[in-house]
């Protein structure tokens, strides 16, 4: 064999084994994210009620410690408390046929669809940048953006405690040069980001009186232009509107596919998000003839 196809050869099944491990890896973070998605908003609720009360002057509301890590997780229908060997992702949902073990009631498959996902990006993340800080950052940035469509689809909040967050990784990503994205365009990407959905806002409610969204939609969007820079704004507002347009036709015809009327922006900024990651900012602007 040559000399130089074996190092390639070497190279290649090095690259495979590190994104096969974040891939692994990703399906764990998975299994957190699951948490992250059905809890964060319910300590978020937690605190605003104990803030409402503390305004009021009234005794905080005393309870169970409940945040990311206890209690244990149960089944929402028995209460059973689910063994670390009912937990793993994947398998136990395997094993189990999607069912509680003590009460037989189904489990949701987006649990391990979640996890599958995440793990699916953190192969990816890791095959395209690398086991180092690139590729540690894109995997970050893949699992935040994928807790936050969820949750805002689920709760319409798009929370804080991870947009903000999201968009500080993004600039200082930008700035130890982990992601291409240079830090003025980052910068100004964030900046922009911001005001464009804060403009578009204020014209929506000064013209109708409706709030169009909210302002998680904003921070959210500005931390997509801290990750690809001011220049992937338009191409990503513009994919964001063809999902949701295709969503909401999708939601038409199947009924039940979200109640209520309301339809949060954010899971189709986060779709808009990933279409750029797999894609590239820059054929994203190829697309749009920029
Ligand atoms: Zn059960």
């Amino acid at each position: 064999m040559e000399p130089n196809a074996w190092n390639l050869g070497a190279l290649l099944s090095a690259q495979g084994l590190d994104a096969a491990v974040f891939g692994l890896l990703g399906l764990l973070i998975g299994s957190f994210l699951n948490v992250v998605i059905y809890r964060l908003p319910k300590v978020m609720e937690r605190q605003w009620a104990a803030e409402c009360a503390e305004l009021n002057g009234k005794p905080e509301p005393v309870g169970e410690p409940f945040n990311l890590v206890v209690p244990r997780s149960r089944c929402p229908h028995c209460g059973h408390q689910i063994r670390w060997y009912e937990n793993i992702p994947l398998l136990s949902y395997t094993a189990l046929r999607g069912r509680c073990s003590a009460c037989r009631a189904p489990i949701g498959i987006r649990y391990p669809l979640v996890e599958l996902v995440t793990g699916a990006l953190f192969f990816y993340c890791a095959w395209r940048w690398g086991s180092g800080a690139a590729g540690i950052a894109w995997c970050a940035f893949s699992a935040m953006l994928l807790a936050l469509a969820l949750i805002d689809w689920d709760t319409t909040l798009l929370p804080d405690d991870i947009t903000l967050p999201l968009m500080w990784l993004g600039l200082i990503a930008a700035a130890m040069q982990w992601t291409t994205t240079g830090l003025h365009t980052a910068l100004w990407g964030a900046v922009a980001g911001y005001l464009s959905l804060w403009l578009v806002y204020w014209a929506f409610k000064l013209a109708t009186g409706k709030e169009g969204m909210g302002y998680g939609d904003f921070k959210l969007f500005a931390a997509l232009g801290a990750w690809f820079g001011w220049q992937a704004l338009i191409p990503i507002i513009l994919i964001a509107s063809v999902i949701g347009a295709i969503i909401g036709i999708a939601m038409k015809f199947s009924v039940g596919l979200r109640e209520g009327g309301y339809v949060p922006f954010g899971p189709f900024l986060a779709g808009a998000g990933f279409t750029a990651l797999i894609a590239g900012p820059t054929a994203l602007q190829q697309w749009m003839g920029m």
